[in-house]
């Protein structure tokens, strides 16, 4: 195919940054987002997905959970309602296996793909086109959307069929957010005993435990800052969704359990606000 012609729908912390790096590549981008000020900036805007879908090649979505995709693709201004064919949809939301398949197969009637291709990575990794994205669908979409995933990702691999790409991705978010409430709690144990926070992340971030991750989220701690880069709400999500999926060890139900608590109060707040809960 010659140079695709994009449509992005979902321009909230990630899908903004990601979109932005397709325009700086060159492809032709038309956006959407439900709230229209976050479209700002972008030349080519559409009204609605099923405009998105009828003016693309190929349609990402970037939002926020199952209920966004239905919403997107079933409702009266969606997807399905634009009853074009030819299409691929690449949508790179954590959303639950099950959905994906749903998706596929409706999309599949009218003649068109679909890939489920979420990230792993947070905003910062959204901006420097560093995300690690996992697809789930057929090799042969999954070779048409590569060269596209390439300008926003640092690895773009496939893993299975449809459905594939969000177990894989909520299989490596429980462990985020194991990694998320472990720090709170060493943090925690140490400042209980006399240990300034600060001094224990310099020795955390200078030892193997040391990573990318605990260090922004380490900072965030000190700096006493939980606006969120990955919003509480979306683990407490994920969490739901990997329970679905059999997530039912000793860490998969405490980290389940105190995130399901925590959400009524920190969901608008960073994931690591979870140390308040704690
Ligand atoms: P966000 O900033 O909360 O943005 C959510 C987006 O979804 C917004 O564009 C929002 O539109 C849209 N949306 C929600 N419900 C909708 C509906 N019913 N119909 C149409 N649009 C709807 O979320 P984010 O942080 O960018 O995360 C997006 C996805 O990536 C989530 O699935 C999240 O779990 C995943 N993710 C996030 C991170 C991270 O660090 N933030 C990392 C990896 C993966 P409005 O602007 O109108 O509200």
């Amino acid at each position: 195919m010659s140079t695709p012609v994009i449509g992005w729908i979902g321009l909230g912390k990630m899908g903004h940054p990601m979109a932005q790096h397709l325009v700086n590549a060159g492809y032709p981008v038309t956006v959407y987002n439900r709230s229209k000020d976050k479209e700002t900036g972008f030349g080519n805007t559409a009204t609605s997905p099923k405009e998105t879908m009828a003016g693309a090649d190929i349609i990402f979505l970037m939002v926020s959970d199952d209920a966004a995709i239905h919403d997107l693709v079933q409702g009266p201004e969606g997807l399905l309602a634009a009853g074009v064919s030819g299409k691929l949809v690449v949508n790179m939301s954590t959303v639950s296996p099950h959905i994906s398949r749903e998706v596929a197969a409706s999309l599949h009637k009218q003649g068109n793909e679909y890939l489920d291709a979420p990230v792993s990575g947070s905003v910062k990794q959204a901006q420097d086109a560093a995300l690690v994205i996992m697809v789930g669908g057929p090799a042969a979409a999954f070779e048409q959307a590569k060269p596209v995933l390439e300008k926003i990702g640092r690895l773009v691999m496939r893993v299975g069929d449809h459905g594939a790409g969000n177990t894989a991705k909520l299989a490596i978010n429980s462990m985020l957010a194991y990694h998320a409430q472990g720090l709170a709690e060493a943090v925690l144990l140490a400042r209980n005993n006399g240990i300034a926070t600060a001094d224990l992340l310099t020795l955390i971030n200078n030892s193997a435990l040391g990573n990318p991750f605990i260090k922004i989220k380490g900072q965030a701690i000190l700096d006493n800052n939980y606006a969120p880069a990955f919003a509480l709400k979306h683990i407490a999500k994920d969490l739901r969704l990997a329970k679905h999926l059999g997530l039912a060890t000793p860490l998969g139900q405490a980290a389940f359990d105190s995130f399901q608590h925590a959400e009524a109060t920190l969901g608008e707040e960073d994931i690591i606000a979870i140390i308040k809960q704690l």
